[in-house]
């Protein structure tokens, strides 16, 4: 079971800023950005990669969720959402999540 799971069962702890029915949000435990959010299915879903077509109504809720925690944490002048895929990517915990960085300036493109 990965680092994910683990805190959805709250087996380990997290800083949680968000929950209901389907997803989790909680502060990303090495911060990249002031604000630094990882929103969560609770479903265990490896990445984008392994979404199905069943999960694109959740996938939707997990962007409202987005939605809620930026404003809950006052990124009212913008954020950057990202999502890492495979390796190329550097995923390091295959429970598909999305990192919700805020509270400065971002450069693009991503290194
Ligand atoms: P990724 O490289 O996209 O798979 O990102 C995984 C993220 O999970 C990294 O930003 C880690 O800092 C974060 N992370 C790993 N373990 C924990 C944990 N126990 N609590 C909060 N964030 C974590």
């Amino acid at each position: 079971m990965n680092v994910f799971e683990r805190i959805i069962r709250r087996e380990i702890p997290a800083k949680v800023v968000y929950e209901d029915d389907d997803c989790l949000a909680f502060e990303d435990i090495h911060p990249a950005a002031p604000v630094h959010v990882l929103v969560i299915p609770k479903k265990p879903i490896a990445s984008v990669d392994a979404i199905e077509p069943e999960d694109e109504a959740l996938v939707g809720r997990l962007f409202s969720a987005i939605r809620k925690v930026a404003a809950q944490l006052g990124l009212g002048n913008g954020y950057r959402v990202v999502t890492n895929c495979g390796p190329d990517a550097g995923q390091e915990v295959m429970h598909l999540h999305f990192h919700l960085l805020g509270g400065r300036t971002f450069s693009w493109p991503p290194g």
